[in-house]
């Protein structure tokens, strides 16, 4: 579904990514880990056509998207949730999400007259996956921090994208809201593939089922978590810099 190759990236003298590969199948969770500074957001940034890469490419489904829009890629299936929280608290829960599919389907969708019920539906399909159905009409702002965060995974969701893209969805839940976004993230898997980037390591061992470990902007290793978990590799980075 997604392939990652070779992708760089500088900022002035700094390099951030150093030749990256990672490769992504349909239907599977693809953990990205690593120390602060190890590039993770910035390869998802380069995924996402947030900046472009300085060099190397990157495919989706087949089609070559290294020098893509954000737009257009959101158009081809790809779909982002950035380590900021970005809802509008003075919009209703509801209204965010109908904000987010219209600004994927643009215009056009609006003016062919996409019927009002039909887009009532996705904005409800996709606020009850993430337990928000019943507050739908309370300002996005009323909501806690980790309600938030769901509410920005139901938004990226909610046009129904082929891979989703995450950065740190988890930071500053409590722990019982962590185990409760993996339960709310695995049904996905039947429709969506997932490139999660997280610090804790419990929650993505739980999900997903393959990992990518970056170090300074290198691949240190990747496998299935099992594999990860058992690299020296890996286990001499997180005990000597983490
Ligand atoms: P964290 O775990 O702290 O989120 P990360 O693995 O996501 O870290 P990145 O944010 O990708 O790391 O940053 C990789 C390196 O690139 C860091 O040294 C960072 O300071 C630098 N960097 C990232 N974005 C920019 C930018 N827009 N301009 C300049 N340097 C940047
Ligand atoms: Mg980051």
């Amino acid at each position: 579904l997604l392939e990652v190759r070779g992708v760089t990236k500088r900022f002035g003298t700094l390099q951030a990514l150093g030749g990256v590969d990672v490769t992504v199948r349909a239907g599977t969770f693809h953990g990205l880990i690593g120390p602060n500074g190890s590039g993770k957001s910035t390869l998802l940034k380069a995924i996402a056509g947030a900046h472009l890469p300085s060099s190397g490419t990157v495919h989706f489904g087949g089609t070559d998207i290294t020098n893509a829009t954000p737009y257009e890629r959101a158009r081809l299936g790809l779909s982002l949730k950035f380590q900021i929280t970005a809802v509008l608290p003075e919009l209703s829960v509801y209204d965010n999400v109908l904000l987010a599919l219209q600004a994927e389907q643009g215009v056009w969708a609006l003016i062919r007259s996409r019927s009002r019920t039909r887009m009532r539906g996705e904005v409800m399909h996709a606020l009850e996956r993430f337990r928000l159905a019943d507050r739908a009409d309370e300002l996005a702002g009323a909501l806690s921090h980790g309600e938030q965060q769901w509410l920005e995974i139901a938004m990226a969701l909610a046009p129904k994208p082929q891979l989703l893209l995450l950065d740190e969805p988890t930071g500053g839940m409590s722990p019982e809201e962590r185990r409760v976004t993996g339960e709310l993230l695995m049904p996905i898997k039947s429709t969506c593939a997932l490139v999660i980037v997280e610090h804790d390591l419990d929650f993505i061992r739980d999900i997903c089922d393959v990992l990518t470990v970056l170090d300074q902007g290198k691949v240190l290793d990747s496998g299935t978590v099992d594999q990860i978990q058992q690299s020296a590799k890996v286990q001499q980075v997180y005990t000597t810099r983490v």
